[in-house]
């Protein structure tokens, strides 16, 4: 490819919508350009990092066994309302209505669809395991797109569904989708982290998010520093330590004026906060449910609405001030009657605790739930784990990080084989429902992941088996024919020899041609000057660290395929 014919139109400045650095430079790059929130077009270069990364995805899903097909965005409403999800999903599934009046939705993610085209044409045990997957468009209406390809509304994903007899056969597909998926992760270049994960709307037990590390990451993983346990914040947790028996003081009723938060009522009693239950209402669908947890902890909502099993689970503060008349902050659960109580599994065991009164600016000293001094209707682990505390497997410590999720496996079990009865005839004659798993990758993020992580002040910097192009030649002086020449020799050398190459024969200054070489993340450059030529080299410098060397022209061929072969491998 010539420079002066690519379409790749960098910027100088940094756009005003972006946020993250990899949004920034893609967009500077000339690799993206918004058409609507969260939708986009993908120019030249960044569908040729795309197409890189699909082409690994798809090698890693065929080594496995997976057999690609391709199913339609279009989805009819049925086969949502036959699953029980047409209901459930929310305002994130994006419906729509054909000339008729009826209804479909743009698939967010296609386990319906599946799960029907199995039914529809694969009766026995025989045909079993089957491992189907597709490179396709998935449609979300999410209520906050932004950073660009992370968080779309319209974005590429690559996912998989897998077909067994039974549980054993499920753990084998698993198992060799967690191996495929640490295969294609470290083959993009990506540094990650398979961790425990909640399994969310997609439903079933058992689950893995792939987290690319990085700061600006939208979820929260807490590992260990001395086991290989990880898992996402959102179910990260563990049994209550052992707290030492106290005397149980009788309850006192104390003023505590202006105080609004945990910490203000910590300060004015002059107390630590772990020596408080913090209590707050709930609305889990119809239902009020106050929940207790340490003054020190945050309540997990996830599993808080886990737990209940309700659909919409918001905070219900007016609700708490209409039963009790009382100011938020002045609430706690003695005396109260006819609302479900739950407690996080820290909180029986405490002695001597403090809890709002329920009674004006007070709060209650010394009350224990040991001594029936108030009730709890159902006990589990409803808080965040946190940074520096015991590791739930072992001695260590917990540590905190960010990534970005650029994968999710799943167990579906027999959720949607129950709902839209999806059987197999058995060896025994008898109908089984079908044991089915999930695995997703998305494509784009997973893009913006090797982005976000791999740059430096002045651009990208590619791993090889996802760069756009592998190199970039440089003549320091166009109008000098003798550079031109050769520039043009090299170019044509490097091309016939399959080399994925740049020659930048722009009418622009060396300067500006190496900055765009710099932003656009060419992993190397070759720069063909006087001096250099002279002697019968051409200076090649590397993207990654900068190396500098002189290479001879009749070697450089051969040492920049070497170069490419030892860069791509993992
Ligand atoms: P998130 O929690 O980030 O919303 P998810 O858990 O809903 O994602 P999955 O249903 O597990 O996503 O989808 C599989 C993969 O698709 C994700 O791991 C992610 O890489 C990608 N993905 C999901 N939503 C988006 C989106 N809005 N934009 C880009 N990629 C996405
Ligand atoms: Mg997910």
């Amino acid at each position: 490819m010539k420079a002066s014919n690519m379409f790749a139109p960098t910027l100088r400045e940094v756009p005003a919508e972006a946020e993250i650095i990899s949004h920034k430079l893609m967009l500077r790059a000339g690799m993206l350009r918004k058409t609507a929130s969260g939708v986009y077009t993908y120019l030249p270069l960044a569908w040729r990092s795309i197409r890189k990364i699909e082409e690994i995805v798809r090698q890693e899903m065929d080594a496995k066994g997976g057999q690609e097909l391709l199913m339609p965005a279009v989805q009819p409403a049925e086969i949502w309302q036959e699953s029980g999800r047409w209901d459930v999903y929310g305002a994130e599934l994006w419906r729509v209505k054909d000339r008729n009046g009826r209804d479909f939705c743009l698939g967010p993610t296609h386990e319906e669809m599946i799960s029907i085209i199995f039914r529809n044409d694969v009766r026995s045990y025989k045909q079993l395991p089957q491992l189907w997957y597709q490179i396709q468009t998935k449609y979300r209406d999410e209520r906050r797109p932004r950073f660009g390809l992370m968080r779309s509304r319209e974005f590429i994903m690559k996912d998989l569904y897998s077909f067994d007899l039974d549980e054993a056969g499920l753990a084998k597909s698993y198992d060799l989708m967690y191996d495929a998926y640490s295969r294609v992760f470290a083959r993009c270049g990506l540094n990650f982290r398979p961790v425990e994960a909640d399994s969310g709307a997609i439903g079933g037990k058992g689950s893995h998010e792939f987290m690319a590390l990085a700061e600006s990451g939208e979820s929260a993983i807490l590992y260990c520093d001395t086991c290989d346990w990880a898992a996402t914040d959102e179910i990260a947790g563990r049994e209550p330590l052992p707290v030492p028996a106290e005397e149980m003081l009788p309850v006192e009723k104390v003023d505590t004026p202006d105080c609004g938060t945990v910490e203000d009522v910590a300060k004015f009693l002059q107390v630590p906060t772990n020596r408080i239950v913090k209590t707050m209402y709930y609305q889990a669908d119809e239902q009020l449910v106050i929940a207790l947890v340490r003054g020190d902890r945050r309540i997990n909502e996830i599993k808080l609405q886990g737990l209940l099993g309700c659909n919409e689970l918001t905070l219900a503060e007016n609700a708490a001030l209409e039963v009790h008349g009382q100011k938020v902050g002045y609430l706690g659960p003695v005396g109260v009657d006819g609302v479900k109580i739950v407690a996080d599994a820290e909180v029986p065991l405490m002695f001597n605790v403090i809890v709002g009164a329920n009674d004006g600016e007070r709060h209650l000293l010394n009350v224990n739930y040991q001594r029936g001094d108030f009730r709890i209707d159902q006990v589990a682990d409803l808080r965040y784990l946190e940074e520096g505390e015991q590791c739930p497997h072992c001695q260590g410590h917990l540590k905190l990080a960010r990534g970005i999720e650029v994968g999710q496996i799943f167990k579906l079990h027999t959720k949607y084989s129950d709902s839209l009865h999806v059987v197999y005839a058995g060896e025994d004659g008898q109908e089984h429902p079908v044991v089915m798993g999930c695995y997703g990758i998305g494509i784009g993020r997973t893009l913006a992941a090797v982005v976000e992580q791999c740059n430096d002040a002045d651009g990208i910097i590619w791993p090889m088996a996802v760069a756009p192009y592998q190199a970039v030649i440089i003549p320091v002086n166009d109008r000098e024919p003798e550079l031109k020449e050769a520039a043009e020799r090299i170019y044509a050398e490097l091309e016939t020899a399959g080399v994925e190459v740049v020659l930048d024969d722009r009418q622009e200054r060396a300067g500006v041609k190496f900055k765009d070489a710099d932003l656009i993340g060419y992993p190397v450059r070759i720069t063909v000057g006087a001096k250099a030529l002279a002697r019968g080299n051409v200076e090649v410098r590397l993207r990654k660290n900068g190396e500098m060397q002189e290479i001879a022209l009749d070697s450089l061929t051969d040492w920049l395929k070497a170069y490419i072969l030892v860069e791509s491998l993992y």
